[in-house]
């Protein structure tokens, strides 16, 4: 059945050219990618595109670029069955996350691909990873679409969006889903793992979000440590919260300054969230003498979240403007399937 399809072009690796007088890779136009992938005419789908302007490189995508994407899927939302978002790999994990939590009550696809090679290059990834995100983002069944869900498609695997990171500058296979298994596998056939998609519930409307309050900050704990180094992240001018990246499953120093210090930046109002160096596992404060203080200190348990759900779901709720207490009790809930509460 044909469907219409909007995909949205921020830049990246997929759509680069080399310039010339440089000879390093800078965004170009999405003309360019469809001239290069014509078989994406033969599923026989309406697609238009739209570039999200300035088409950049995504290490310069900012939360006003998600603002930009999700106020397009807004405007356009009964236009279209499904989205597709076509992003540098270097922040992808970041925005798929943000537009997770931007896109409440997500009824439609929005599959973010990319490529670790232009469009142009012989060897290029960005063919099978773009014919693969249409063909997922226009499957249905009876009538509803499989995947109502932001999700990353990668080198022959669909994974949830708020689950994945970028491990690889050189794979094809760039991305993780380190706590959270594909929603589907594509080989012969695409492989779909419905039970592990997001259920579309009924009762809720589709809201779009478009507040998000930056004033975080990600501290990660190293043996050795300064109390000074602390005091500066301490120091940051309108901080709001804290992510402190800790060791194993949640823990750090015991040190007396360390408790003192978080203690009472957390009474004083900030939000930390505890979160772990290691990608698969997850946090269990208080497992560990050494993450006791932290309990105490009132810092709250990010479980086994990426940094990037962590840190967009942080931006997210202050952008709510919730106090702290509240704040906390909705880091201990998955939002949209970033974390898992057993
Ligand atoms: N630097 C590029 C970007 O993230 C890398 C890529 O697309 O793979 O935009």
């Amino acid at each position: 059945m044909q469907k219409s399809i909007l995909i949205i072009y921020t830049g990246g690796t997929i759509g680069m050219i080399t310039t010339p007088d440089k000879n390093s890779l800078t965004p170009f136009n999405f003309e360019e990618i469809r001239k290069h992938v014509p078989e994406i005419e033969k599923y026989g789908h309406k697609f238009s595109a739209y570039t999200i302007h300035p088409a950049v490189d995504s290490s310069n995508i900012k939360p006003e670029s998600w603002i930009k994407i999700a106020e397009l899927i807004e405007k356009t939302y009964d236009e279209y069955d499904g989205f597709i978002v076509l992003h540098g790999t270097d922040t992808m994990s970041f925005s798929a996350s943000a537009l997770s939590f931007m896109l409440e009550g997500l009824g439609k696809p929005v599959i973010f691909t990319g490529s670790q090679l232009p469009v142009t290059s012989l060897r290029t990834d960005a063919r099978e990873n773009l014919i693969a995100a249409i063909e997922i983002a226009a499957a249905e069944k009876d009538g509803a679409p499989l995947i109502p869900e932001v999700c990353i498609y990668f080198e022959f695997k669909l994974l949830r969006g708020n689950r994945c990171t970028k491990y690889s500058a050189e794979d094809f296979n760039a991305f993780i889903s380190p706590n959270y298994p594909a929603l589907a596998e594509s080989g012969v056939r695409l492989k779909y793992h419905l039970h592990r998609v997001q259920k579309l519930a009924k009762d809720k409307q589709f809201k779009v979000h478009t507040k998000l309050d930056n004033n975080i900050a990600i501290l990660k704990i190293f043996p050795g440590i300064s109390e000074h180094v602390l005091d500066a992240v301490l120091g940051t001018k309108g901080l709001k919260a804290i992510i402190l990246e800790t060791f194993g499953a949640g823990n750090a120093p015991t040190d007396s300054w360390f408790f003192e210090k978080i203690n009472a930046a957390n009474e004083a109002g900030v939000v930390f969230l505890n979160i772990s160096q290691c990608s698969e596992g997850s946090v269990e404060m208080g497992r560990y003498e050494t993450s006791e203080h932290l309990i105490k200190a009132g810092v709250a348990s990010g479980f086994d979240s990426t940094p990037e759900a962590a840190i967009t779901k942080l931006m997210f709720l202050l952008g709510q403007e919730l106090p702290p207490s509240e704040i906390k009790l909705l880091l201990n809930k998955s939002m949209n399937g970033e974390i898992t509460i057993s």
